[in-house]
């Protein structure tokens, strides 16, 4: 496999929020991990940019975390002047959990402002954040982005069976990490998941591997974990999981890295 390939995949990781976050930048190219650096806000997007321009296997995303829906007033005014420069697209999303429900309000102007940005371009790539929100967030995938060009990877989806079925009906792929697939309820919802719909991700540094924070290296224990659900060959999940990559990026390959 060529150089530039990458070996393994981590779709969904906030780089920047790490003490070290330079060297974690470079490991990813180091280590041949296609990694889609997150942002929360849009403030970070700059600094973001410039790191990702010298790490190949990093691509970064814009974003405003749900659980910084209405901190940043000017955020969206932001948000929308960066757009063009990135056809990545995240955190975004809703949480109704019970520490945000009291920003639920906000955070809906805010993620139904972003997918109408993203339904109005294309070839834009959502890493989405879903929680207790499955059929709110649904409902907005399927109102503005179903049928265009755009895609959207629910991160750490945490839906019913029936809900993993109709995200993957509106073209929607599942990006899946280590603490996810512990949970006595991980077969279900991966066996609901297309597996040319599959990703790995970590959501460092807000989980962690052992006593340690989580880092972009550790998708190859969940890539382990998740050929075991499926019950694959280590070396067919990590090609499948590479295909499921092209496949997603492939869509406006013309578009620039970032
Ligand atoms: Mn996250």
């Amino acid at each position: 496999m060529p150089e530039t390939e990458p070996l393994l995949i981590d779709y969904h990781c906030h780089l920047d929020l790490y003490p070290n976050f330079e060297e974690q930048f470079r490991n990813c190219t180091v280590n041949r991990i296609a990694t889609l650096a997150v942002t929360t806000t849009p403030l970070a997007w700059p600094k973001n940019k410039e790191l990702a321009a010298t790490s190949p296997m990093v691509r970064v995303g814009l974003g405003i975390h749900p659980h910084m829906a209405g901190q940043h007033p000017s955020e969206l005014v932001l948000f929308e002047r960066y757009l063009p420069e990135t056809r990545f697209v995240g955190e975004v999303g809703l949480d109704a959990g019970p520490a945000f429900y009291k920003t639920y309000g906000q955070q809906k102007i805010i993620f139904e402002r972003i997918v109408r940005l993203c339904a109005q371009s294309s070839g834009k790539i959502l890493s989405v954040h879903a929680v207790r929100a499955a059929r709110d967030v649904l409902n907005l995938v399927e109102a503005h982005l179903a049928g265009t060009s755009n895609r959207v990877v629910l991160h750490w989806f945490s839906g019913s069976g029936a809900e993993a079925r109709r995200a993957a009906e509106l073209g929607c792929y599942f990006s899946v990490n280590g603490a996810m697939l512990l949970k006595p309820t991980a077969a279900a919802l991966i066996n609901a998941i297309p597996r040319q719909r599959l990703l790995t991700e970590t959501d460092g540094p807000f989980t962690k591997t052992g006593s340690r924070l989580a880092e972009p290296r550790d998708v190859s224990q969940t890539t382990e974990q998740l050929a075991k659900i499926l019950g694959l060959d280590i070396e067919i999940t990590r090609t499948m999981l590479r295909k499921n990559l092209a496949s997603l990026e492939r869509l406006h390959s013309s578009h620039a890295k970032q």
